[in-house]
């Protein structure tokens, strides 16, 4: 079987056995079954040696030249599948929407590929192939997979790094990158408005939360536009207002919840402070607004060397690919802790199936073109052996 095939059967098996973040053990196993009697390919996993207890680090190469860092993510998402296809998850409830069994599949075939490089002596130099867990959630501590994994020494070394992502919107044969921040900082904030309740029929002898929560909103949604300017992306959004138990009773407490998205550090913070300042300007009617704010995945910023690097390897592969220089929106992605810790890039890659035309990234019916994963696959590979034959060359 040629190597596409086999990524082929890899993505496939991996669709219809989804797990969850942090409970990827299936998948660590079936990821070290296709990496175990590779020449030059040591693995490595366990929470002592990567970090976590699930996912694994495969480094292949000598120990001997500085070091390269490939990443995929391997978690699926909470989403019943509706998608019929022969590969449908098995595992009900559970789906890989979101493509990191493509990424997982791809990294896996860059490793037979650079394995039998680096036998044939071809490549000399290090690669750190990084299959990471729960890239799509957080544990108790409010961590993702990629905050354990950083602290790892096996990947401390790295001068620089790389991962890609499908985009099922996106056509084959086209790609989204650029240098600079272009995945946003996500936060969450809550608000807990606390007031007095009391008989519905007598609200004046009550200080409704409600009420409260009426004239807090228009200011919570207008406050990005009079507050940034147009230039720095900003959103601020509600998922989630709790209260009330009775028709007739007005309730004492309000919580609202939501998601802050920024670019840059000096917006998230000031951001921070305008939550605050309308929580504050409550206080003139009574109620007293507490605001938790919880910073979560920052910006990730791809590094300019990184991104030339990268696209000079597409070009290598395909010089017809159509590179869109643009920010990739107001998404999240724990790709950023690497990227705020050593040199890296991200970018998306082109996998729009055609006869499937209703698709997004986390969408019950998700699905891609699979011939996305030789050019992903190829893309890596090529990153790698540039690097790796540049050192060799002294350049
Ligand atoms: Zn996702
Ligand atoms: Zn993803």
């Amino acid at each position: 079987m040629d190597l596409f095939n086999e990524m082929v059967t890899w993505r496939r098996h991996l669709h219809q056995y989804p797990e969850l973040s942090y409970e990827e053990y299936g998948t660590t196993d079936y990821i070290i079954q296709q990496l175990n009697s590779l020449p030059h390919v040591k693995i490595f996993h366990g929470k002592e040696l990567v970090g976590t207890s699930t996912g694994l680090i495969a480094v292949i190469g000598d120990g001997t030249k500085r070091g390269i860092g490939l990443r995929a993510d391997i978690d699926a998402l909470p989403i019943v599948e509706d998608h019929i296809c022969e590969y449908r998850s098995k595992h009900n409830g559970i789906m890989h929407a979101c493509g990191h069994d493509g990424h997982t599949a791809m990294l896996i075939g860059a490793i037979h590929k650079l394995s039998a490089l680096f036998q044939n002596g071809q490549l000399t130099g290090n690669v750190t192939c990084i299959f990471q867990p729960a890239e799509e959630a957080t544990d108790d501590n409010g961590r993702t997979g990629a905050e354990y994994m950083i602290e790892s020494s096996l990947i401390k070394q790295l001068d620089m790094i790389m991962a890609l992502h499908l985009d099922p919107t996106l056509p084959l044969g086209q790609v989204k990158l650029t240098t600079g921040p272009v995945m946003a900082n996500v936060d969450t904030f809550s608000m807990m408005i606390h007031a007095k309740g009391g008989h519905g029929g007598y609200p004046e002898q009550t200080n409704d939360p409600i009420w409260l929560l009426s004239l807090l909103l228009p200011a919570l949604y207008s406050m990005p536009g009079r507050r940034f300017s147009p230039m720095e992306p900003t959103i601020c959004s509600i998922g989630q207002i709790t209260t009330g138990t009775s028709a007739n009773v007005i309730p004492s407490q309000v919580k609202l919840e939501g998601t802050c998205r920024t670019y840059s550090e000096e917006a998230r913070e000031f951001m921070e402070q305008q939550l605050q300042q309308i929580c504050d300007s409550l206080s003139s009617y009574g109620g007293v607004t507490q605001l938790r704010y919880m910073k979560g995945e920052p910006q990730l910023n791809n590094d300019k060397d990184v991104v030339r690097e990268i696209k000079k390897s597409i070009q290598q592969i395909n010089p017809h690919v159509e590179i869109h220089q643009i920010p990739y929106g107001m998404g999240g992605e724990d790709f950023s802790h690497f990227t705020k810790r050593m040199k890296g890039a991200f970018l998306f890659i082109g996998a729009k199936k055609e006869e499937h035309i209703d698709t997004t990234l986390h969408h019950p019916s998700f699905d891609f073109d699979e011939k996305a994963l030789l050019f992903g696959m190829n893309t890596l590979v090529q990153f790698v052996i540039n690097q790796l034959r540049s050192d060799t060359n002294g350049t």
